[in-house]
């Protein structure tokens, strides 16, 4: 009785509020003198935010989920630096944590691949259709509320207790931005093929990677810093790639032709920044050029055998065929996405040859 009146008493105190100060759970991580990584850690929700320091100002790789999300983190940063001289922002694609604060860095140029802009849409209607914007803020309350009832459960693990405090923080700015609405910034700058930002003390290689995870995926190279940034094409140790529904043939020539000029030995790469988890390093790059061989490989044999699609994906499992790769656990992002592979690879390679009509009938 006595735990759950002090129960009672400790999750409102504990549930964040307005006025929670997120600082003392966001992370800097120094890669080297130029370069850290900044990002808020949570539950499963890490999404990393590369900056570099230059002769030219600051540059930001990704902004995360909203304003009020990126400010804090955009104020940690600067301490960090002693500088608040932002230069650049660079959007390695237009999915919501990754160019949602861009609102904050006025008078930086924003920089992003030629269909970023059409990308980024989907964040104005999400504010502008009233039924979308409904789900969504239903979506992330529902978030917090389950937060809220997860706290007391976890009182006696305080590092999980403080993923859940750190998120209850995050997902409390985040609904806020969503209820309020916020100003969404398009690229002022975009590229098609390749960009190399000049810095002045060093040079950003900016290469699009193809429409696979999105329409405006790319990839950023800091040969001075031997570090590569790959926004959500290497999303996580174990992840499998992806062929999307957008994707055609050019682009999956495009994904081995990007992967093998990154991995050509000239190229210096030590770590890899992925989207959303610890640095990796080059060591999971050729796995992931060798999937998409791969599966373009297999899925070409199992057309001409003539098997069906089913008959394909039961034989092109992750377990079976791509040892490098997991499924996600049920229901979490990722889950589906090697069936969903094999029948956007299937789809594109019956585009390229289509099936041959039969010929008349001979006299
Ligand atoms: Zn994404």
């Amino acid at each position: 009785m006595i735990t759950t009146i002090l129960l009672g008493l400790l999750v409102p105190l504990l549930a964040a509020g307005p006025q929670s100060d997120p600082g003392p759970y966001i992370r800097i991580d120094r890669l080297s003198p130029r370069v850290a990584l900044a990002y808020w850690p949570g539950i499963d929700r890490r999404c990393n935010l590369t900056v570099i320091q230059s002769q030219k100002g600051l540059v930001i790789i990704d902004t995360e989920a909203s304003p009020r999300v990126m400010a804090p983190i955009k104020k940690k940063i600067e301490q960090t630096f002693h500088r608040t001289d932002w230069a650049y922002v660079i959007n390695t694609h237009a999915h919501d944590n990754h160019c949602s604060g861009n609102s904050l860095f006025q008078g930086a140029v924003i920089l992003g691949h030629e269909n970023l802009a059409e990308d980024m849409q989907w964040l104005i209607r999400r504010q502008t259709e009233p039924d979308w914007k409904r789900r969504e803020i239903d979506r992330y309350s529902a978030i917090l509320r389950d937060l809220r009832a997860a706290l007391p459960r976890y009182a006696a693990n305080p590092a999980f207790t403080k993923l859940i405090q750190s998120d209850l923080i995050f997902y409390d700015l985040f609904v806020q931005d969503l209820q309020q609405g916020y100003e969404v910034v398009k690229p002022s700058l975009i590229f098609f093929d390749k960009y190399t930002l000049d810095l002045g003390d060093l040079a950003l290689e900016l290469i699009f990677f193809g429409k696979g995870h999105s329409n405006s995926d790319i990839l950023i190279y800091v040969p001075q810093e031997r570090i590569l940034v790959t926004g959500a094409i290497a999303y996580q140790q174990y992840r499998v790639p992806e062929i999307g529904e957008e994707s055609h043939l050019a682009d999956v020539h495009r994904f081995l032709a990007v992967l093998d000029s990154l991995l050509a030995d000239q190229v210096k790469i030590e770590h890899v920044i992925p989207g959303h988890s610890v640095p990796l390093t080059r060591a999971v790059l050729p796995p992931i050029r060798d999937y998409y061989q791969r599966m373009l490989k297999e899925v070409q044999a199992a057309r001409r055998q003539g098997l069906t699609l089913d008959q394909t994906t039961r034989l092109l499992t992750l377990r079976a065929k791509f040892p490098a790769f997991r499924d996600p656990p049920p229901g979490t992002y990722g889950d589906g996405h090697q069936e969903r592979n094999v029948r956007n690879l299937w789809r594109i390679l019956a585009e390229d040859q289509p099936a041959p009509k039969p010929e008349p009938a001979k006299p």
